[in-house]
């Protein structure tokens, strides 16, 4: 079922029923993470990229940092969105040195703190030149950095562009030339380009226009940098199924395009880098959030399941995280799997708004108080993109098994 298999009538996640899982949890709600679920993800994402291809993971996806620590040793690096990230990053076993850092409004301190653990500062502004200059003044030590470019290509095909089009992220290519020579002359160690033009992207084809539009953006910006290529990150973004609409991203396209950049990177540019920065595909699939039945309610014939968990902790899994078309995660009670009947239920959290809720009138087995509903694809933008203040309940557990 969604890739974990099924035990005496339970989903099995990390090698236990879920009911132990449960008791060993101690308590309700609470996401659970599949350590080799992730480790084969990643090998399935090795296999894909050019052997000589970094993989980093892109922290914000999912911060819990044991899960950060698993993943610190099956990839190449890091890749941090503020100064809390990179504290975190460093705590959980990440090395600076293999550590990028993109995000708008970057501030003084986090640039200073990014230059002394050696972090590769990827520039999306001019404002952050002078900052950038006075802190490897200050610590004696260059900072490393790449230009992040919004390309001026469109964009299609992506569930949230993050590039193409005016955007607070990256700097206009056209302005990609008088970027590079403030760095220049403000005596900062070049080393690339970040190109991440956008996430959730189901379709390979596209996807693999995407890289190939985005390196030749790379060659061209290249001819004005101020010193040899060393780095090419071309992003993330790589999407996962939600509903049963979407398709799993085809990795053959996207694999020949990578393998392609690589050839002529390597003719153009020996020995720099080609980096890949994943965060929702290594780990979207291997998380499940589980929330425990508390009341069983009939409202004019429409049967509610009311759990403990809410959009307070996944606030993804209930459509309002940017989503444009409010659909549901695919979800079971995961302790009924052997039961072939189905009824037809609203499955709701314990917030005062309609907002929170799981699921309209989908089958699942019947439930009772006590079930627990297991939602499925939660390992990505769950309990740290959620709004967990809201309405004042319980922080929810997070464990990886
Ligand atoms: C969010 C982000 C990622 C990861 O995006 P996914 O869609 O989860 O793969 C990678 N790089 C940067 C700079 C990001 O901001």
């Amino acid at each position: 079922m969604n890739g974990f298999d099924v035990r005496d009538g339970e989903l099995v996640i990390g090698g236990m029923t879920l009911s132990a899982l449960a008791e060993r949890v101690g308590r309700t709600p609470f996401y659970a993470h599949d350590a080799r679920r992730i480790a084969a993800r990643v090998a399935e994402v090795r296999a894909a990229l050019p052997p000589a291809a970094r993989l980093h993971y892109a922290v914000k996806a999912n911060p819990l940092p044991a899960l950060v620590t698993h993943l610190c040793g099956l990839v190449d690096g890091l890749d941090v969105a503020s100064g809390g990230e990179l504290a975190l990053a460093l705590r959980s076993g990440g090395q600076g040195a293999h550590m990028s850092f993109a995000g708008p409004a970057k501030q003084a301190a986090e640039l200073e703190q990014s230059v002394a653990a050696g972090v590769l500062v990827n520039i999306e502004s001019f404002r952050e030149v002078p900052l950038l200059a006075a802190a490897s003044e200050r610590l004696g030590r260059a900072a490393r950095v790449a230009v992040r470019v919004n390309p001026d290509f469109e964009l299609r095909g992506a569930g949230m562009a993050m590039g193409g089009g005016p955007k607070p992220f990256g700097v206009d290519a056209e302005q990609v030339p008088a970027l590079l020579r403030a760095i220049g002359s403000a005596g900062l160690a070049f080393e690339g380009f970040h190109v991440f033009p956008g996430s959730q992207m189901l379709h390979g084809e596209r996807l693999a226009v995407l890289i190939e539009q985005s390196w030749r953006l790379v060659q061209q910006l290249a001819q004005d940098a101020p010193g040899p290529l060393q780095h090419v990150n071309l992003g993330g973004g790589w999407g996962i199924p939600y509903t049963e609409a979407d398709r799993p991203l085809n990795l053959l396209p996207v694999s020949q395009a990578l393998a392609a950049v690589q050839t002529a990177l390597q003719r153009e540019a020996p020995g720099a880098r080609l980096v890949i920065e994943l965060g929702r595909y290594l780990v979207g699939e291997a998380g499940v959030y589980v929330a425990r039945v508390i009341d069983r309610k009939v409202s004019r014939g429409e049967v509610f399941l009311v759990t403990d968990g809410g959009l307070h902790h996944n606030l993804a899994a209930t459509g309002n995280f940017g989503q444009v078309i409010r659909r549901h995660y695919p979800l079971v009670v995961g302790n009924r799997m052997d039961t072939a009947e189905r009824e037809h239920v609203s499955v709701v959290g314990p917030l005062c708004t309609p907002l929170d809720r799981f699921a309209e009138r989908v089958a699942l087995a019947p439930a009772q108080p006590g079930d627990l509903v297991v939602v499925f694809q939660s390992g990505a933008y769950g309990a740290s993109a959620s709004p967990s203040a809201f309405l004042g309940h319980p922080a929810c557990a997070d464990v990886l098994v």
